[in-house]
């Protein structure tokens, strides 16, 4: 079965996803205009997402990755995470952004961002291309947000299910989600 087999229905398209993209892009140049800033992005969903928006930014920045493990159902382990691999640029003193694929719960994230405060970067905020509200248990100051999404399971542009799906320049649903 091919990968376009597998989907049910198209939530954002390629023209969508890379016009909301060049928007943020645009407002996190003006926030960051004279900075020097420090990009995290989370392995490996974040990948397409960070490498576009980095593309788009003229600033000064330093790209880094971030590689963490969670265990089972986040709602079940309080989003306890790994971090399996670290990041090699020191944040101390500077401002660091967190690119992220998609805040669902919130446990994760919250996990990470305390792990990351106690660096004590000189600032600390969040872009994350999906946003899933309705399934939030930790609110969480998420400073751009690309899209709002329905409580769907969804895959493409960096979302994986079973480690497929990635390469997908679109986000959608898949006609056989995984149960919740
Ligand atoms: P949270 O701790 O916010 O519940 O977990 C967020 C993580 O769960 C995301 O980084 C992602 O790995 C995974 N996740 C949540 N919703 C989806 C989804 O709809 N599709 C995919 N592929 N992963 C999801």
């Amino acid at each position: 079965m091919s990968l376009q087999d597998a989907i049910a229905e198209v939530l954002l398209d390629e023209t969508q996803i890379q016009t909301r993209v060049r928007q943020l892009a645009q407002q996190i140049s003006e926030d960051y205009a004279d900075q020097e800033l420090v990009m995290i992005c989370l392995l490996r969903g974040s990948v397409f997402f960070a490498i576009d928006l980095a593309r788009q930014l003229p600033n000064r920045l330093l790209l880094d990755f971030m590689a963490i493990s969670r265990f089972g159902d986040p709602r079940e382990t309080a989003g306890v995470v790994r971090i399996i691999k670290d990041l090699e640029e020191n944040i101390t003193g500077k401002p660091a952004l967190v690119v992220e694929d998609i805040v669902d719960t919130g446990l994760t994230l919250r996990y990470l961002l305390k792990n990351l405060e106690a660096r004590n970067p000189q600032s600390l905020h969040v872009c994350t291309l999906l946003d899933k509200r309705a399934r939030r248990i930790v609110e969480l100051p998420l400073r751009y947000v690309g899209f709002e999404i329905p409580d769907k399971f969804v895959v493409g542009y960096g979302l994986d299910h079973k480690q497929l799906y990635r390469n997908l320049p679109f986000i959608a649903t898949l006609k056989s989600p995984p149960s919740a």
